[in-house]
């Protein structure tokens, strides 16, 4: 990045076909520093949604403290400071935390999802001195009129760049916005199930039962497994209706998304009350699980990070998968049809069949 710093995305593949930063961290790099320029350096800044840490590279030299849904950033941030010899005081904090009240800069770039940008905005108006300034860019298409509308709502002194390498760069001023909405919690029913479901913003299939996941809950295991697994939760559907049907059943939901395990936390105390034999936590696939540990995994993989296409978390889930499970554990998994995962799953696993198909999906039963 800006020719000073090399930076990987997480986790490292020698063949990764994408860079782990982008025009738009190079615009905030040349907006901090203009910032100073025109007024003192920073101490205290708050970065927000850094995906890989190349905002961080730039503050590395500060208190700083980046706030991210995705602990998969987290992981990324830790390891390019590592990669670049660089000792910082980092603090790093979900989305639901409490913002330093001594920020004395935000720097952010925009999530896709709006929600969690109002979210994040709210969070912001509230926690931090008000006048406080905001430094945030993205692709220039990121910012449509209904996003310039949330920074208006929430912001003084809005100004927006010209658009430079399909980028811009907003800098504005926080405002202190009475009654900002707190929670942000989305409510529905799984149609067909007695689960009520709430989501925080931009957390997989808001509002309403993937496609994949449906297919998936048609055709879910017998009732019985002891240890069971819900890898890439969610909200926690899969794991909350396997317990519905297998109430002895111990239940893990693993997530990368803080916010996704947040939902599923809600939704397990809310639909299953709290028993000590549910768990939900924040794990890169399963890296935390010890090995030959579970009798079964549920398992609907995600096929993107961010805004790229990929199939590495995927086949990572695969693998982490064949390593926790029993001998004679399973794997229920459903899948795109276009995607090719039978191969690799065969790889893996001594025994792979196809439960069952519609058009789009095929859920697989994979066996150790
Ligand atoms: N199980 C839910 C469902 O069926 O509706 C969500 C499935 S969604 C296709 C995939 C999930 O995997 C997302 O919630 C995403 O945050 C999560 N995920 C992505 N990368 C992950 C990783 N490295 N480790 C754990 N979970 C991950």
């Amino acid at each position: 990045v800006a020719g000073r710093w090399q930076l990987r995305r997480y986790p490292h593949r020698t063949s990764d076909p994408l860079q782990a930063w982008d025009a738009a961290d190079e615009l905030l790099h040349t907006a901090l520093i203009n910032h100073e320029e025109e007024t003192t350096s920073v101490q205290y800044p708050l970065l927000v949604n850094d995906a890989s840490g190349a905002l961080l590279m730039a503050v590395a030299h500060t208190q700083v403290t980046s706030s991210s849904a995705s602990y998969i950033s987290h992981l990324a941030q830790q390891a390019n400071l590592e990669l670049n010899q660089l000792d910082c005081q980092l603090k790093q904090i979900d989305p639901l935390a409490m913002a330093p009240p001594a920020t004395d800069v935000v720097l952010m770039k925009l999530p896709k999802s709006q929600t969690l940008l109002e979210f994040q905005l709210a969070q912001l108006s509230r926690q931090l001195k008000p006048g406080t300034t905001l430094i945030a860019a993205a692709r220039s298409r990121l910012f449509s009129p209904s996003v310039r509308e949330l920074f208006s709502r929430y912001c003084d002194n809005l100004d927006i760049s010209l658009i430079q390498r399909k980028s811009r760069v907003l800098k504005a001023t926080i405002r202190q916005v009475a009654n900002a909405p707190e929670r942000f919690l989305n409510q529905w029913q799984v149609d067909g199930s007695p689960l009520t479901l709430r989501h925080y913003p931009g957390v997989f299939a808001r509002n309403q039962l993937d496609i994949g996941a449906r297919l998936l809950l048609d055709n879910l295991p017998p009732p019985g497994a002891q240890q069971v697994i819900d890898l890439g939760c969610g909200n926690g559907i899969l794991g909350l209706s396997y317990a519905l049907t297998s109430p002895q059943s111990a239940i893990t939901w693993v997530d990368e998304s803080y916010l996704a395990v947040a939902s599923c936390q809600l939704n397990i105390d809310a639909n299953l009350g709290s028993a000590t034999h549910y768990q939900a936590k924040t794990d890169d696939c399963l890296s935390q699980q010890p090995s030959e540990s579970v009798d079964l995994v549920l398992c609907n993989p995600p096929f993107h990070q961010e805004n790229a296409i990929t199939e590495h978390i995927a086949r990572q889930m695969f693998r982490d998968a064949r390593r926790v499970l029993r001998k004679g554990g399973e794997m229920r998994l459903v899948a795109n049809r276009h995607l090719p995962y039978y191969h690799s799953l065969k790889r893996l696993f001594s025994q792979v069949h196809q439960q069952a198909s519609n058009a789009k999906f095929v859920v697989y039963r994979c066996q150790n």
